[in-house]
């Protein structure tokens, strides 16, 4: 999930490192939200490879960096009994 507003002002991102309305950088935000994304997918790939344990390190991983929905779902069943 990528950002889609700025968490600042609300104003559509256009993909671009700054806001366009109040110039907020938000290049640190989008590093962490991609560093995020790559540990979901590193937990699918655990997952796939029959490494749950490593798997659900990596979705807590993922789900303290970026709260989602998503985040949310894989490690909450991860962590399943
Ligand atoms: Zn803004």
């Amino acid at each position: 999930m990528t950002m889609t507003r700025c968490p600042l002002c609300r104003a559509r991102l256009s993909g671009a490192n700054s806001c366009a309305r109040c110039g907020a950088d938000l290049t640190l935000a989008l590093t962490i939200q991609g560093a995020a994304a790559r540990h979901l997918q590193q937990a699918m790939t655990c997952l796939a490879a029959g490494k749950r344990h490593s798997a659900a390190a990596h979705a807590d991983q993922a789900l303290r960096l970026h709260r989602t929905p998503l985040a949310e779902t894989i490690t909450h069943w991860l962590r399943a009994p």
